[in-house]
């Protein structure tokens, strides 16, 4: 017998943003500064005040609930995802679970057996590969073209030289904000359904396009895959991230099987599932995620503006999500001085540490998503910041030396 936590929760990599928020923190104390942070992975509004009044009654809802989900959220979520994809899910394959996140590990214990893989499309949400590790399946990454889109010849490699039992990516992308096209996503289908794997959707940042069209989905092609998954919900276009609720769309028995995993484990609680039910009904709500996602336009164009600028720095334009994730690489190898020292910046984690440091903004290094040589900005804060951090970044770049 021994006491040993076990190998795969040993193995978990903590969450880069933990040791950012440290490093943030002892900045701002130790130099007396305010660090701009364009770290969140979160929208900057919260819900509309219909459904902060919905949350607030559904407090008498105290009893358990029915484990897939409350009997009005499911087939109001089946009807806006049948609207919004094209493709038609009924209330029974619709699953209500525990966040976005709580929907993708409820899916590989759905679907993993122990060494299962699962190919990852780089870079990728740093959850992906650990959620796998974490229910008995090998992560596989399939690096991206060089311009940030998917790899379809290497998917398919992938796929082939590995045991895999689904494909696993998000459109538009965290980190990246690429939107896959039509073109794109129709053939990531065309490879799951030649290896006969499932194909996870994660399409959570769907209304957050910019191009005046809704993102494609994976479901609104012309032949839809039966064995594709979608994972949604209503963290980011109604900001709601803290309530924890998220749902999958998917194959009728994949869908029973998630209903039975969590009735062992966890479904979320009924007045957040009243709440939801008032927002995917709001035009209110249903407005603020537009005003929002404008203004999250607006900041990327003047930060990937701002950025593009700064010899070193490639900014690429994303037309979706809200993040910006430049190339700096250019700027590795070069110097700044520290505490004294001078301080070569070798990797994304010192140019984070040096965006800290020098011009006092705050950003996820690329390598926890797959990507040593970019950097993750959020979009998702007042244009003034934005406006704000170029303008230090910039300066700060500016001094480097060598
Ligand atoms: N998928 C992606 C791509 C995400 O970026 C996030 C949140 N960072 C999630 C899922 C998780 O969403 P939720 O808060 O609903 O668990």
């Amino acid at each position: 017998m021994t006491t040993e936590i076990s190998k795969a929760a040993a193995a978990i990599q903590p969450s880069a943003t933990l040791s950012l928020k440290s490093e943030i923190a002892r900045v701002e104390s130790t130099y007396g500064v305010k660090i701009i942070d364009l770290t969140a992975g979160q929208p900057d509004i919260g819900p509309t005040p219909d459904v902060l009044q919905a949350l607030a009654d559904g407090g008498k809802l105290h009893k358990y609930g029915p484990i897939p989900g409350e009997a009005g959220l499911r087939p109001l979520l089946a009807e806006v995802t049948s609207q919004e994809t094209g493709t038609t899910f009924t209330t029974d394959q619709v699953v209500v679970c525990v966040g976005a996140k709580g929907a993708i590990d409820c899916i590989m214990r759905a679907v993993l057996n122990p060494g299962d893989a699962v190919a990852i499309m780089a870079p990728f949400w740093v959850t992906y590969p650990e959620v796998v590790a974490i229910n008995g399946g090998v992560p596989v990454m399939v690096e991206s073209t060089p311009d940030l889109r998917p790899d379809l010849a290497k998917l398919e490699t992938a796929v082939a030289n590995n045991p895999t039992k689904a494909i696993l990516y998000s459109s538009p992308s965290n980190p990246t904000g690429v939107v896959y096209t039509r073109e794109e996503l129709d053939g990531i289908a065309a490879i799951a359904r030649k290896f006969d794997v499932w194909l996870i959707a994660d399409e959570i940042y769907r209304e957050f396009s910019f191009s005046g069209e809704p993102a494609p989905s994976l479901f609104g092609g012309e032949d839809t895959y039966e064995n594709a998954i979608l994972v949604d919900g209503p963290s980011k276009r109604f900001g709601v991230p803290g309530w924890r609720l998220g749902f999958i769309a998917g194959r009728l028995d994949l869908a029973k099987a998630v209903g039975r995993i969590q009735s062992h484990t966890a479904n979320p609680s009924r007045p957040i599932q009243a709440a939801a039910q008032v927002a995917y009904s709001s035009d209110l709500a249903r407005s603020s995620t537009a005003s929002m996602v404008a203004r999250y336009k607006k900041n990327r164009d003047l930060f990937v503006e701002g950025m593009n600028k700064i010899d070193g720095v490639n900014c690429p334009t994303p037309a979706g999500a809200f993040y910006c994730f430049p190339d700096v690489s250019g700027l590795y190898g070069k110097k700044y001085e520290f505490e004294g020292a001078d301080v070569e910046i070798k990797n994304s984690t010192d140019f984070r540490n040096f965006l800290l440091r020098k011009a006092n903004v705050a950003a996820v290094e690329g390598g926890p998503f797959g990507m040593d040589t970019h950097m993750r900005f959020s979009m998702a804060v007042a244009t003034d910041d934005c406006t704000n951090a170029v303008a230090k970044i910039a300066e700060a770049v500016a001094e480097l030396k060598g």
